[in-house]
């Protein structure tokens, strides 16, 4: 752990899948001994009508992919928590299904950006599921009418992020979810706090965790930390100035 904080990572990640040598340097040597059951729920999958605004970070002007005179625009995705509440009621159906239909409990994260993840520890005969069989579970999960990103649960490879560490496109903790009523899209996913100055790359009204902001390029505007980090992540502008 010491060298992780001395070296802090933007994203930190653990594997699904269990080797007898993990250290070894290809996946044959290495030894399968199977993966947990990873589900993936994605808002912006589930929802339609999301606004999405795309426009060059260093002149402010509308554009889609390419800014002539500045190079890669940027697209910023407005996520509500409307939407996310239509991911978190498919992701404890989701949980539902695989406890009373297939007896397999298990366990919702907020995934730090855009959606859930659910999380089945598998010991014994579920962790040896191969890709096919894993496919005919999101095929049952799915005509339950539960919408799911299907190649993240039939990859047995696949690398999820570690709960409690913070997503690096949005400065969101990624956190366990216990129960539906409880999770809420606000400024509490965030671990910081205080207030920054943030300076905007675009004239902007956006709702941005269960804030409405409105930005104006170049002015310099007082937003609390959690919402400042998090559009300078999505690329909205900079924080100039934090106090706590
Ligand atoms: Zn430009």
């Amino acid at each position: 752990m010491t060298a992780l904080r001395e070296n802090v990572p933007r994203h930190l990640y653990y594997s699904s899948a269990r080797y007898s040598l993990p250290g070894a340097k290809d996946m044959e040597e290495k030894g399968w001994l199977g993966s947990d059951l990873l589900f993936d729920v994605d808002a912006d999958h589930l929802c339609t009508g999301l606004r999405k605004f795309n426009f060059c970070p260093i002149c402010g002007v509308p554009v889609e992919g390419v800014c002539s005179h500045h190079g890669q625009a940027v697209e910023f995705l407005e996520i509500n928590e409307v939407c996310l509440k239509v991911a978190l009621n498919h992701t404890f159906r989701l949980i539902d299904v695989l406890k009373d239909d297939l007896g397999m409990p298990g366990r919702a994260y907020f995934s730090g950006n855009r959606g859930f993840h659910v999380h089945v520890e598998c010991k014994g005969e579920c962790g040896r599921l191969g890709s096919n069989e894993r496919r005919e579970v999101v095929s049952y999960i799915t005509s339950k009418g539960v919408v799911l990103d299907q190649q993240v649960t039939i990859d047995v490879r696949r690398l999820t992020r570690i709960p409690g560490s913070l997503h690096g496109k949005s400065g969101l903790l990624v956190k366990e979810v216990k129960s539906e009523s409880e999770f809420t899209y606000d400024t509490q996913l965030s671990p910081f706090t205080g207030i920054t100055i943030f300076v905007p790359n675009v004239d902007i009204e956006v709702r941005v965790l269960d804030r409405d902001i409105k930005l104006r390029k170049g002015t310099p505007t007082k937003v609390e930390t959690a919402v400042g980090v998090h559009m300078s992540l999505k690329g909205l502008g900079r924080i100039v100035a934090h106090a706590k």
